[in-house]
């Protein structure tokens, strides 16, 4: 796992040590980790923090400019609210831990000319199993079924 995944997997086992959902981003920018975070819906009692929109909102602020020219790391395949933040903002590109226990809206990503990359990387699998398995209620409310 390059340095940036490793730190969007660092952020969801955060998450997990925090008792929240196990989810992690980091935002690049010129190759510096300019926001990072994670699922905090649990910890913070919020229907928006996913890990990908935990990062923005870390990033703060920032021109279009910057964020055309970033790299959004995700431990998890992003989901229809933080795709659609990823399209407002012109993210180019973004590099997904793994899409094997959750496809997010990569199809519509993709339609939309952002270039992903799908590391199926094991330990972002097996963080994700471990929890589906163990809070199944938890993870089918934070994507709202
Ligand atoms: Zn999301």
């Amino acid at each position: 796992m390059d340095s940036f995944m490793q730190a969007a997997f660092d952020e969801a086992r955060q998450g997990l040590a925090e008792g929240g959902i196990p989810i992690g981003a980091v935002i690049v920018h010129q190759g510096r980790i300019i926001g990072r975070g994670h699922n905090r819906r649990v910890q913070q009692g919020s229907a928006i923090l996913h890990g990908e929109m935990d990062a923005l909102e870390n990033a703060g602020r920032q021109p279009a400019a910057v964020y055309r020219e970033s790299v959004l790391y995700t431990t998890l395949s992003p989901c229809p609210m933080c795709s659609g933040a990823i399209l407002l903002y012109g993210i180019p590109r973004v590099v997904i831990g793994e899409n094997r226990t959750f496809m997010g809206e990569e199809e519509l990503l993709r339609s939309r000319g952002v270039q992903l990359e799908v590391l199926q990387d094991e330990q972002c699998i097996s963080l994700m199993e471990q929890f589906i398995a163990e809070k199944p209620e938890l993870w089918s409310e934070d994507i709202g079924v």
